[in-house]
């Protein structure tokens, strides 16, 4: 165990668990419109921080669903972006002509959507491609990176909290929170 910088007793809730799971319902439904029913759709989950929001989300898909998983790291145990991408498994099957939609917890600068799209783009060849992120740090941005869908516009907050971590940890709290200064 590591000494924490930050105590739990101090986290304030920006986004209540039963806002989420509302919201997932709404979004499923717009990214179930995208693709066709005929087809199987390929879900990628970019470990870890998006686990809970993809698990949430697969549930509500109709779709036949074909579950992936790939991990990047790109904060370490910082609270702001280091523009330091890692790509730690990227592991996938073919997906030449696949319906695929990518399941990001948050954009942020912008640089892991950027590196995503491009690498399913440039390697995949998919037939359709859409990214869904459940937060949106708009005013962090630093290309024009958009997500096709998103569930929250949130301010320039570190936030943690469902699958979102700080140095590891908080990322089993069922709701979205921060730490005030
Ligand atoms: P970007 O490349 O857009 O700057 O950042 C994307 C990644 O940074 C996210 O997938 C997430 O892992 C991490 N990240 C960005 N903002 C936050 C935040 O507020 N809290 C946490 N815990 N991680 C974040």
């Amino acid at each position: 165990m590591i000494t924490l910088d930050k105590d739990i007793k101090d986290l304030k809730i920006l986004i209540s668990e039963d806002e989420i799971q509302k919201r997932l319902t709404d979004l499923a439904e717009n990214i179930e419109k995208e693709f066709s029913s005929e087809e199987d759709l390929y879900v990628i989950c970019v470990l870890k921080g998006s686990v809970m929001f993809y698990t949430d989300l697969v549930k509500h898909l109709k779709h036949n669903v074909q579950m992936e998983f790939i991990r990047i790291s790109s904060y370490g145990h910082e609270t702001k972006s280091t523009n330091n991408l890692q790509a730690i498994d990227l592991t996938l099957p073919n997906l030449n002509g696949k319906n695929v939609l990518i399941v990001e917890d948050i954009i942020d600068t912008g640089l892991t959507a950027n590196f995503l799209v491009d690498l399913f783009r440039i390697q995949h060849h998919p037939k359709k491609l859409v990214f869904a992120a459940l937060l949106n740090k708009k005013c962090a941005r630093q290309n024009n990176m958009e997500p096709d869908f998103y569930g929250f516009e949130i301010d320039d907050k570190f936030v943690v909290g469902y699958g979102l971590d700080y140095k590891g940890y908080f990322r089993n709290l069922p709701y979205i929170g921060y730490f005030p200064n």
